[in-house]
């Protein structure tokens, strides 16, 4: 059955991958960028490539209004949502927590805490049985930070991500009645553009090493784990947690 996935950072990394892996199925994607348009339509391009459809969607996560409006803008094109793939996070440069400052954590909270519930309640409020919608899908981007707590580098981070863990449990038994299933993913170290913004854009080829698999994920391995928690073939996983970090 065809579906239509919102995917918030779609543009590029591990939403670009999940977008494309969703093309592949033949289902509909809308594809959410913070500013980077050309990267967002090349994602479009990918997608269409890959057999589905597509439209790209400016819009910050951590603005109400952009949140509504890019769901709005996917249904419009591809009619309701059936999944959304909680994916927009940023990362900051790596410090000490007493280095950092009061804005750096607001944005950093806002963006991957704030513009995931937001996100999350638009797609309740849309796939809700007893709002009139038919159920559906939502996959939230955690990380293994959440686990490891990502000391000396972005406790911030890490604990954003950690509130995203609970945030799935507890999601994840409100709307099952309501015929929405809710996960997450915790991806280990994967090589996408992130690391360049933490200060260090080899990271993923230093520290793959040191990884019990021996080296760092891609984003398509993670973007198949979005999909198999958006398809039918997961249709009894519900407020799980899937680490997909080769093994960290
Ligand atoms: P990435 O390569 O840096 O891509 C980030 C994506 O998010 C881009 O599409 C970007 O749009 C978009 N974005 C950023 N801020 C946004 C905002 N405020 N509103 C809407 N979109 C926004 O990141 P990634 O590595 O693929 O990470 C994706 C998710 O996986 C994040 O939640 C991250 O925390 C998580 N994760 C990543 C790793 C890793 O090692 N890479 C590990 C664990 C978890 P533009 O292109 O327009 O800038």
């Amino acid at each position: 059955m065809s579906k239509v996935i919102l995917v918030t950072g779609g543009s590029r990394g591990i939403g670009r991958s999940a977008a494309r892996l969703c093309g592949a199925r033949g289902w509909s994607v809308g594809v959410n960028y913070a500013g980077n348009a050309k990267a967002a339509a090349e994602t479009v391009a990918e997608v269409e490539k890959a057999g589905g459809k597509a439209i790209a969607i400016k819009g910050d996560v951590a603005v109400e209004k952009d949140v509504i409006a890019m769901f709005d803008a996917t249904e419009n094109a591809f009619g309701p949502i059936y999944g959304l793939v909680n994916n927009a996070g940023i990362i900051a440069p790596s410090m000490q927590l007493a280095d950092m400052t009061v804005e750096r954590m607001q944005r950093l909270f806002a963006v991957n805490i704030l513009g995931s519930y937001m996100a999350a309640r638009e797609a309740a409020r849309r796939m809700s049985r007893s709002r009139g919608g038919k159920g559906g899908v939502i996959v939230n981007m955690s990380s293994a930070a959440a686990r490891l707590g990502s000391p000396n580098d972005f406790v911030d981070y890490a604990g954003s991500k950690g509130c995203i863990d609970t945030f799935t449990v507890g999601l994840s038994k409100e709307l099952g009645p309501e015929g929405i299933r809710v996960n997450a993913i915790r991806p280990g170290l994967i090589d996408t553009e992130i690391h360049a913004v933490a200060g260090s854009p080899d990271r993923a080829a230093k520290l793959g090493k040191q990884m019990p698999l021996q080296r760092a994920g891609t984003a398509n391995e993670v973007g198949e784990a979005v999909v198999w928690l958006l398809d039918d073939a997961s249709s009894y996983v519900s407020g799980s947690i899937l680490d997909v970090a080769g093994g960290r």
